[in-house]
């Protein structure tokens, strides 16, 4: 039964009648209601039939302190009492300042702004819009195109999934397509056959290189990535790859923007991972998800100090930056970001970073299984690649459904998978054991 008397079975036919679920078929837009899970405690939930699961990829990438978080939920009460909301546009508050300071002593030197958001997707789009932004006021309006990936996701809203680099993601919808070019997915499985991973390495900036060449640096305004490629199937780049993209960057002007969307927040065992983790000082980050771990909706995009300082020596200084949110900044989502830093701080991170090797271990070693290709993965992502054979390693032969088989085998085994096709992406709160990462490993082997 759900809350206030009305039964299980009603609660489904509700959503069933009125919910629209994201990424739905035309078919059942508004008529389905997939797999209610009714609680959550650790790194389980429990769904409608009472059974408990483990949450493979922590909701969406994004409940890092797991659930049922006590201290999150009090302060997320404590704030709402003191106050729970004030304008952003003519006001601040006491959780946004200091959240934005703990933040800007994480980001690499220099990156130490901060404008906040309501998600991954809106944080996507305000970084680009900032940069259109610059390049008008810097007097060179034609420097906007953005360069992203194949197999790379950075959102729904609609600039921030032009550009999404899965074709399929594009097949029925609209896109800002004239604004945006598209490279190589740095994955160094499906490189080229009879390629090292050095030479694809060369390749992928190689083709960057000579993409600047022919459209011009005068036209190229952003190039953004995902350091770990999270939807697109955990795609880990090659060594260098991302610290020389980032200096042809440097050396062409355009921005380099990390979509730290997933890989933020302790994924990676660190709170930002493009220094502590790649080396690299992107111009911008992206964040949101495991900001609040998934208790409150929050975003935002670190920027780099520098680049308003150039602002304010332009000759548009009093042009406007017609960009904000009503949810900027909240009060709330800023006061659970405040004490999910301390939990993070506070031994999960170490504890995150400590784990890590079990849990790359445990899957790497389903490799054994005669339909995974590969099993992949950093910090706590990781991907099981299913193929046809390991010879073709063809993952376009297999029932396409084959991600969502594994995952309804698991979850009569006790746990969720997060199924992409011929794909399985396990990322789980970062409080899990290295026994319950055992059980994990143990479930989705069976389930295969
Ligand atoms: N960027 C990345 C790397 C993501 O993985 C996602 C969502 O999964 C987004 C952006 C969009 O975030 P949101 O769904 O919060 O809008």
């Amino acid at each position: 039964p759900g809350p206030d008397g009305v039964s299980g079975d009603e609660i489904t036919r509700l959503a069933e009648r009125h919910l629209v679920q994201p990424w739905p078929v035309s078919g059942s837009i508004g008529a389905e209601a997939r797999g209610r899970i009714d609680a959550g405690e650790g790194i389980y939930v429990t769904d409608a039939a009472g059974r408990r699961l483990i949450d493979g990829p922590a909701g969406m990438w994004c409940v890092n302190a797991g659930h049922r978080n006590r201290e999150l939920a009090e302060v997320m009460a404590a704030q709402a009492m003191e106050l729970s909301y004030n304008s952003p546009w003519y006001t601040t508050n006491v959780p946004s300042a200091l959240l934005s300071a703990r933040l800007a002593g994480h980001a690499p030197e220099g990156v130490d702004h901060v404008f906040y958001t309501t998600g991954g997707s809106s944080a996507v789009e305000t970084a680009l819009r900032f940069m259109q932004f610059s390049n008008n006021v810097k007097g060179r309006p034609e420097k906007k195109l953005i360069v992203s990936r194949q197999g790379g996701y950075h959102g729904s809203t609609y600039l921030a999934a032009s550009l999404n680099g899965r074709p399929r993601d594009h097949d029925w919808m609209d896109s800002a397509g004239d604004l945006v070019v598209k490279l190589t997915c740095p994955d160094p499985f499906r490189r080229p056959e009879g390629t090292t991973v050095e030479a694809f390495c060369d390749f992928l900036v190689e083709e960057f290189r000579q993409m600047i060449e022919a459209r011009g640096a005068e036209r190229i305004g952003a190039f953004i990535a995902e350091p770990v490629m999270a939807s697109g199937g955990v795609i880990v780049p090659p060594d260098d790859y991302l610290k020389r993209m980032r200096k042809l960057c440097r050396d062409n002007d355009i921005l380099f923007i990390a979509d730290e969307v997933v890989t933020a927040f302790g994924r990676l065992g660190h709170v930002f991972a493009s220094q502590d983790v790649f080396g690299i000082d992107p111009d911008m980050i992206t964040f949101a998800k495991g900001v609040t771990s998934g208790y409150f909706p929050l975003g935002g995009v670190m920027i780099a100090g520098r680049l308003f300082e150039e602002l304010r020596r332009s000759n548009h200084s009093d042009a406007m930056f017609a960009h904000g949110l009503t949810y900027s900044s909240h009060p709330v989502g800023c006061a659970v970001a405040l004490k999910n830093l301390d939990i993070l701080e506070g031994g999960l991170l170490e504890h995150a970073r400590a784990v890590s090797d079990h849990f790359q271990k445990s899957l790497k070693a389903l490799e054994d299984l005669p339909l995974v290709g590969e099993v992949r993965g950093l910090g706590l992502m990781a991907c099981v690649e299913c193929v046809a054979d390991r010879v073709s390693n063809n993952p376009l032969a297999l029932d396409i459904e084959v991600g969502k088989r594994i995952d309804r085998h698991c979850q009569e085994l006790g746990l969720l998978v997060r199924p992409l096709i011929h794909m399985c992406v396990m990322s789980p709160p970062l409080t899990i054991t290295a026994a319950q990462i055992d059980d994990m490993a143990a479930i989705l082997r069976k389930g295969i």
